[in-house]
């Protein structure tokens, strides 16, 4: 049984489950778990979601007071790591330092601020302080210009527009969600917010938010009293960095979640890690990644290496009335196969690698039992039963 102390910093998704799964393994020694951030450790999807609706907060809270003393979990918050002395084994908060056996880095990341001329007019979406404030803008009649056409900037934009404000979202590349669907899933959901009153703006990105709205790439100029920044985000390196661990877009870990320091391991949005089954290093913004990163390094630290991380990383987007569900991970250059009206496959070297699907759970969960098979169907596979994910 391990009795080291196991510090956490960040007491976000992933550092709240490392901290849990702990305990669950049956780790003895004290866990101290520190956040910067003020109050419970909450969940972060729903901030541009139900919380715009309902302003709910108290529903985001992951685990109430009363669990950190039950479960004998140091919860410090409203307090920022500093510095980590490697050879000292010990982290510094100003002035106070604390010493640990094990350090997990679970700092998430903050919003990519591009050098765009006024920015800082614009407002962002991490914190739950962000979506208070955005929230309180939104009571209303608002013209609301979207700088991104990612997850977080459609999914603001689909609530806007549930409200009825005028909504216009600007993204530089020439279709949605770019980096992380398929052509053909992008297309679905242009359709999707065109036909919800969204104005499209793509491959036109915003070169200058002024004081009365934004000027995109084309000179365009959209009227706008709110801009949401929208536009990716970087993950929270720095503490790893400055300790002299790797860092290449993000804490590069290896397939036990370990830095090269064999004291260190780094999880969730700030890690890069090996995806076992491309080879490709990876960085993925999931709370599936968090939380089963987070529950790897818990047993490896109580039962020692055992397996190496493996997991199939899956994910989600309410966009509207649609649920997008993406099991699996496309690596570029991956093929399709468009099924009906709600599922694309992805081929990777001819084997699936991913499936995309709106509204259909039942083929997302069978997506991710296939593609966690140790031998994953093919295309000829696939062909052969018509692409019918449920004939395997
Ligand atoms: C608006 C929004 C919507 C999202 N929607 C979805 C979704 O639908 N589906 C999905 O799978 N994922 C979604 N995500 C992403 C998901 O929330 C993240 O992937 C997940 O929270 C990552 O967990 P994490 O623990 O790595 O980082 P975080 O949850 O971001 O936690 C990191 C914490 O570390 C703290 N920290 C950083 N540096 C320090 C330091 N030096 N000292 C102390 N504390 C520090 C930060 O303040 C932060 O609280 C969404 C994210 C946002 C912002």
């Amino acid at each position: 049984m391990s009795d080291g102390h196991v510090v956490i910093v960040g007491a976000g998704q992933g550092g709240l489950q490392a901290a849990m799964s702990l305990r669950q393994e049956g780790h003895a020694g004290p866990v101290t778990l520190i956040g910067a951030e003020d109050g419970l450790p909450y969940q972060r999807p729903p901030l541009s979601k139900d919380y715009l609706k309902t302003g709910q907060a108290e529903k985001l809270v992951l685990r109430p007071a009363g669990f950190f003393d039950r479960k004998a979990i140091d919860l410090r918050t409203g307090i920022k790591v500093d510095a980590v002395d490697r050879a000292a084994k010990r982290v510094r908060m100003g002035d106070e330092t604390l010493a640990f056996d094990t350090l997990i880095l679970a700092t998430g990341t903050r919003n990519l601020i591009p050098p765009i001329a006024g920015i800082s007019r614009a407002l962002g979406l991490r914190t739950l302080a962000d979506a208070q404030r955005l929230r309180g803008s939104l009571t209303r009649p608002r013209r609301v210009a979207v700088i991104g056409g990612g997850f977080i900037g459609l999914e603001f934009a689909a609530v806007a527009r549930s409200f009825g404000h005028e909504v216009h979202i600007a993204e530089a590349a020439p279709r949605l969600m770019s980096r992380v669907v398929s052509p053909e899933m992008s297309a679905r959901f242009r359709a999707k917010h065109e036909a919800l009153g969204t104005r499209l703006h793509l491959g036109n990105g915003v070169i200058e938010v002024t004081e009365i709205g934004v000027v995109l790439a084309n000179g365009m100029e959209i009227v706008a009293d709110l801009v949401l920044l929208a536009a990716g985000v970087r993950p929270n390196t720095e503490l790893a960095e400055a300790a002299g661990l790797t860092v290449d877009n993000g804490v590069v870990v290896d397939p036990f979640l370990r830095t090269a320091d064999p004291h260190i391991y780094a999880l969730g949005d700030c890690c890069a890690f090996s995806d076992s089954r491309s080879g490709i290093m990876v960085r993925l913004e999931s709370v599936q990644a968090a939380t089963d990163h987070a529950r790897a390094i818990a047993r490896t630290i109580v039962n020692g290496h055992q397996a190496p991380y493996a997991a199939v990383p899956w994910f989600w987007s309410d966009q509207a009335d649609w649920k997008l569900q993406i099991a699996g991970l496309a690596v570029p250059g991956a093929t399709s196969v468009t099924i009906g009206e709600d599922t694309v496959l992805r081929f990777s070297a001819d084997r699936l690698s991913a499936v995309e699907t709106i509204n259909n759970p039942k083929v997302h969960m069978k997506a991710r039992k296939l593609l966690a098979q140790e031998t994953v169907p093919t295309y000829s596979d696939l062909a052969a039963r018509n692409f019918d994910l449920a004939m395997f």
